[in-house]
């Protein structure tokens, strides 16, 4: 392909950012701007015209989906040759550079990597040993404030050091507790998450000669969501860059959401002084968004205080008006999405996959969730790791990981007594001890129990044969397939025929969750058919354990997005809902009195709004039900600053809203520009009564038949509810059994 191609289409900004090869370069740019786009080509050009290797090549992505993404666009443009690039996240490229190297730092290259809920396992059973009491000293919080401390690159003695003079009682525990952590985590040949990044960094200063192989390897480095990296990315960015400065970083400070976990725009800002030479090329054109939604989001963001102007513009359509619905309840809200989206569909020729529903919290998927089930309307959550939070998954995980780095005892904590084998908790405290004593990992302990004078019975008999069966799985190692390793794990542990052995339909459930487990293993070792070799397990679970929000997106399957705002940076998709835009939800109540914090909501109302290409949408509500309470909200405070002309305000039938004045319009705003004449602040006019999809504008009642199209035909059971709240329970046949659906949504026909 001659090289005008890879510009072909691309702006005279674009153009020089992609000519631009050698030397620093700072790419800042606003939303929608084609900044990822523009890394993707210049990883080609530099390549295909520049003659550069493609394995000289580094690019880092905030997921590994963009990763995958990224590489599968140089792929196309390139051929075969694009895969020799190394796309990925910070953390998988540290833990590529750790799997070679860690035996330096006195680790076993077969290290494992430790997920949340092992993570909090540790640190209750820390803060138990050292006799803190988890309720004045949360886990969470402490996790939390190593997780900072490692992000700042601080050891546990720097961290003590560092506080010395601290008379805040919980920031010694913090020391104390952090100290311990690593102690363990380094018994167990485990690290964390921010481990990776940290431990790549102390491997470069301690080993010169391995941080000069990586220099000279990667003479070309990208990094995407420039704004949003820490310190410790900051570091080992400039260690890798230092040789050849061929630093490309691309970035909007505008976009910067994570601060609360130790991003630091500054990086970006700062770039500059960094690097004194470096060329700053600014793109202004937005290419995904229509001028409404442009309009809106440059009109929010305008209000923070610590920012560089810009105009962001866009030759996209004018495009609809942003549609505002005060709904009267969380419930009457989740209706109102699906209503639009179901509308949306029959007038745009949309599918599922086209819409995203974005919010502030977790916690607020729960009620929308349930409305798309009951209106039978396929949905994914990102960031939900529903299936591998799952307990047999966790299992089958453990016994993989255990086999992998037998020093994990972590892992075989959660499974010797899975199924159960008569190895109570007694049992294995001694069995630590026996561990402990000789200087062995609890499964060395459990080879030799014959040594122990300890432990008797039954107990005794069972830690024996399951050291046996273990060692025999773990002599597979290299010549079976993950899958087939799975498999015998299954089979031998009794894993499964304990989980036979009981004939409820949640076992069933567990089953077939087992099952499609197994379909995860059989795609990765179809994608590794090389000769099976001994890395293949432990590559195996480097992938899981690196699973990120974002990769739960499901791919081609249409299914609406629901997702946090902070998951959906850098993604775009043709309409979108923000919902829950109420004041103390977002922004947060706690980010009202900090100006700091206020500014990075207002950047994620900026990063929600503009991830909406054609349509969007904008709810709250008068009264929710959130963490068991009920509270009473007003609508958020972006609202406000978006101009009052790009909105319209509708009520539950989807017509104008006259802007009707309530007590609430005479509340002080730090806006006085719409403080009193706020079209918003109206809870909806149910003026028409409530709206009804055409065939389900029927009375219900007990005993009806019902037709649905994958389910057959069931009997109506229950009929709670009236108009749009009407729900109806039917009974189909099995296996479909008793659901609970919308009548007004469902699609179902009565008989
Ligand atoms: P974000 O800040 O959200 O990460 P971004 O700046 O990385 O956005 P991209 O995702 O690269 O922007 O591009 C946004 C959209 O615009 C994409 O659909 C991309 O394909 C399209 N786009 C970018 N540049 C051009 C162009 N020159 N011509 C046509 N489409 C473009
Ligand atoms: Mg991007």
């Amino acid at each position: 392909m001659p090289k005008n191609e890879l510009l072909t289409g691309m702006n005279d900004k674009q153009s020089e950012a992609v000519l631009c090869t050698e030397g620093p370069l700072l790419i800042m740019a606003g939303a929608g701007s084609g900044k990822t786009r523009v890394l993707t080509h210049r990883i080609a050009y530099l390549i295909q015209d520049k003659q550069v290797l493609p394995w000289h090549i580094l690019a880092i992505t905030f997921t590994n989906k963009a990763a995958r993404e990224m590489k599968e666009r140089v792929t196309k443009l390139l051929g075969p040759s694009g895969n020799e690039v190394w796309v990925s996240t910070f953390h998988a490229l540290c833990v590529r550079i750790l799997r070679r190297y860690i035996d330096k730092l006195g680790y076993d290259k077969a290290f494992t990597i430790a997920g949340t809920s092992e993570q909090q396992t540790l640190i209750k059973n820390i803060l138990k040993t050292l006799n803190y009491d988890p309720k004045t000293y949360s886990p969470r919080s402490i996790l939390s404030a190593i997780s900072n401390a490692k992000n700042d690159l601080l050891t546990p003695a720097d961290y003590i050091a560092k506080n010395a003079n601290e008379a805040n009682p919980f920031i010694k525990v913090v020391g104390e507790v952090y100290q311990a952590y690593q102690k363990e985590l380094h018994q167990n040949q485990s690290v964390d998450f921010d481990d990776l990044i940290m431990m790549t960094i102390q491997l470069f200063e301690q080993n010169p000669d391995v941080l000069q192989y990586y220099q000279n390897k990667f003479q070309y480095i990208h990094v995407d969501e420039y704004q949003d990296t820490n310190e410790a990315q900051y570091q080992l960015v400039t260690m890798l860059g230092k040789k050849y400065e061929n630093v490309c970083v691309v970035g909007d400070a505008d976009q910067s959401i994570y601060g609360w976990r130790g991003a630091n725009m500054n990086n970006i800002l700062d770039f500059q002084d960094d690097y004194p030479n470096a060329h700053v090329t600014l793109l202004e054109q937005n290419y995904r968004s229509t001028k409404n939604i442009l309009k809106a989001a440059n009109s929010v963001i305008q209000n923070n205080e610590e920012r560089k102007d810009k105009n962001l513009w866009t030759e996209n359509a004018v495009g609809e008006k942003i549609t505002y619905y005060r709904a009267q309840s969380e419930a009457d809200e989740s209706r109102f999405v699906v209503t639009n989206i179901k509308d949306e569909m029959n007038k745009s020729g949309y599918s599922y996959g086209d819409f995203a529903v974005l919010y502030r919290t977790n916690a607020q998927s729960r009620v929308i969730e349930e409305t798309l089930l009951k209106s039978n309307i396929p949905y994914t959550i990102v960031g939900g790791h529903k299936f591998y939070d799952r307990k047999e998954i966790q299992d089958i995980l453990a016994y993989l990981t255990l086999l992998a780095n037998p020093n994990d005892s972590m892992s075989l904590r959660r499974i010797i007594n899975e199924p159960k084998r008569g190895i109570g908790n007694a049992s294995v405290e001694k069995l630590a001890q026996f561990a402990d004593d000789n200087g062995w990992s609890i499964f060395e302990a459990c080879q030799n129990i014959e040594l122990n004078g300890d432990i008797s019975g039954r107990a005794r008999k069972a830690i024996d044969s399951f050291g046996a069966v273990m060692t025999n799985l773990r002599s597979k190692i290299g010549q079976l397939s993950v899958t087939e390793l799975t498999e015998q794990i299954l089979d031998q542990t009794g894993y499964l025929a304990a989980l036979k052995a009981t004939k409820t339909l949640e076992v069933q459930a567990r089953i077939e969750n087992i099952e499609e487990f197994l379909s995860v293993t059989k795609q990765y070792d179809n994608a590794h058919t090389s000769e099976a070799d001994n890395d293949a397990l432990v590559d195996f679970l480097s992938d899981l354990s690196l699973v990120s929000a974002q990769d739960d997106i499901a791919e081609n399957t249409p299914e609406v997005t629901l997702m946090t705002l902070h998951a959906a940076k850098g993604l775009e998709f043709p309409v979108v809902f923000m919902i829950g835009m109420e004041d103390s939800i977002f922004p947060l109540a706690k980010a009202k009195t900090d100006p700091k914090e206020l500014e990075e909501e207002r950047r994620l109302a900026y990063v929600g709004i503009t991830r909406a290409q054609k349509k969007l949408y904008l709810t709250n509500t008068f009264s929710r039900m959130l963490y068991g309470r009920r509270q009473t909200n007003m609508p958020s405070e972006f609202i406000d600053e978006i101009n009052p002309e790009l909105i319209d305000a509708v009520n539950s039938n989807g017509k104008a809203n006259s802007g009707v004045k309530t007590p609430f319009d005479t509340r002080s705003s730090r806006n006085a520009r719409f403080a009193n004449s706020s079209p918003y602040r109206s809870p909806a006019k149910h003026i028409g009564g409530p709206k009804q999809t055409g065939a389900n504008k029927q009375a219900w009642t007990v005993g009806d038949k019902v037709s649905h199209k994958a389910w057959g035909t069931g009997t109506v059971v229950k009929v709670e509810g009236t108009g749009e709240n009407m729900e109806l329970d039917i009974a189909f046949p099995e296996p479909t059994g008793i659901k609970r659906l919308l009548a007004a949504f469902a699609p179902i026909t009565k008989e």
